[in-house]
């Protein structure tokens, strides 16, 4: 059994005995031009150090980064990394995610984030394909390979923003479960509060796999709060005031952002969150800096696909 990075205090308020391991991970967008693909290996390279679980590859609705995503993921495997990517199903067709599914398997890929995703607008309903809702996705890839995937889904501790309260949201949350999903990794939040309510609430309707917290590095405070109007994450009114107050002070926003966020990370580790997934938006300083602050260790060797594939099997 792999001691935890982090000692969970006593009296922490969940109980993960049943993970005892946290899993660190690192999410990457496909860049979309050659520069922007040269800067994602050095960052990746930086943040492969510390040794995460996984790196996962977002993926654009409709399959717009189809292409993309796939190459950013090959070029992960190729560097010996443990890669998780991310399939969204809004407007695919079965026969395009089968096909996607086969091109993983072949690459050796063992661990995929299942999402429904946005129709990117100007696509009308008659685009939406095969699948409406990432359940449907999951049970579709439990039916097409079995368990050769660990399946992460997305989970929301504020609520999905098209849901109509938690409750309704809470229980389309449950159908990824019972669909087959392995884990889930939260959409970003700044209250832990939220966080621990929505566990406490999964727990309660029986739900006990790992629900990982969704990290997003502060820097750029116009951009997060665009981000966050558009995916219903909450910027607590506290942390709102003080970042507005900083104005136009990039080094002040990026300090009280690095300080907040270190304060989430400590005490959702504390409560006894089992690992973080930080949206590193293809940046490895600001997770590097949360990083170090939070006293994890660096790991001289990555995770590797090689011990990723054993894991896996053990677990067949
Ligand atoms: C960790 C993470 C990674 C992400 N990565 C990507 C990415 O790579 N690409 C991308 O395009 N987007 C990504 N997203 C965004 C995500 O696609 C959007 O938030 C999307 O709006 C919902 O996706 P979902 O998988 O949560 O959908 P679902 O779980 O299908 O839920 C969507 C909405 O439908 C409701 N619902 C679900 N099932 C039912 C049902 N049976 N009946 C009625 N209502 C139902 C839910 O309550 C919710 O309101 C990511 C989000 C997170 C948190």
């Amino acid at each position: 059994m792999a001691t935890p990075l982090v000692p969970q205090h006593e009296g922490s308020r969940l109980n993960t005995h049943s993970s005892p391991e946290r899993v660190f991970s690192f999410e990457l967008f496909p860049p979309k031009t050659a520069a922007g693909m040269e800067k994602l290996q050095t960052n990746v390279l930086h943040l492969a150090a510390l040794g995460p679980r996984y790196f996962s590859v977002t993926y654009g609705a409709g399959g717009s980064t189809r292409d993309r995503t796939f190459e950013t993921v090959t070029w992960l495997r190729a560097q010996g990394l443990e890669t998780a990517p991310h399939i969204s199903c809004i407007g695919s067709s079965r026969a395009e995610i089968r096909e996607l599914l086969a091109g993983y398997t072949t690459l050796g890929i063992r661990r995929l984030v299942a999402l429904r995703g946005d129709l990117p607008s100007g696509m009308g309903v008659g685009a939406t394909g095969d699948f409406r809702y990432a359940s449907e996705l999951v049970a579709f890839i439990r039916e097409e390979t079995g368990e050769r995937f660990h399946i992460e889904v997305a989970a929301y501790p504020e609520f999905h923003p098209q849901a109509a309260n938690a409750q309704i949201d809470l229980r389309n949350f449950k159908r990824k479960v019972e669909a087959g999903a392995s884990a889930a990794i939260t959409q970003y939040f700044y209250s832990a509060d939220a966080y621990l309510r929505f566990v406490e609430s999964c727990q309660a309707v029986g739900l006990t796999i790992p629900i990982v917290p969704g990290i997003m590095p502060i820097t750029n405070y116009s951009q997060l709060a665009r981000f966050s109007d558009a995916c219903g994450a909450e910027i607590p009114r506290w942390l709102r005031k003080r970042l507005e107050a900083c104005g136009d002070d990039v080094e002040s926003i990026r300090t009280l952002g690095h300080d907040a966020v270190v304060s989430l990370c400590r005490r959702l580790l504390a409560e006894g969150a089992p690992g973080l997934h930080f949206y590193t938006l293809n940046q490895a300083a600001p997770t590097l800096r949360i990083w170090q602050a939070l006293g994890l260790p660096a790991a001289e060797q990555p995770h590797s696909d090689a011990e990723a594939d054993a894991e896996t099997n053990e677990g067949c």
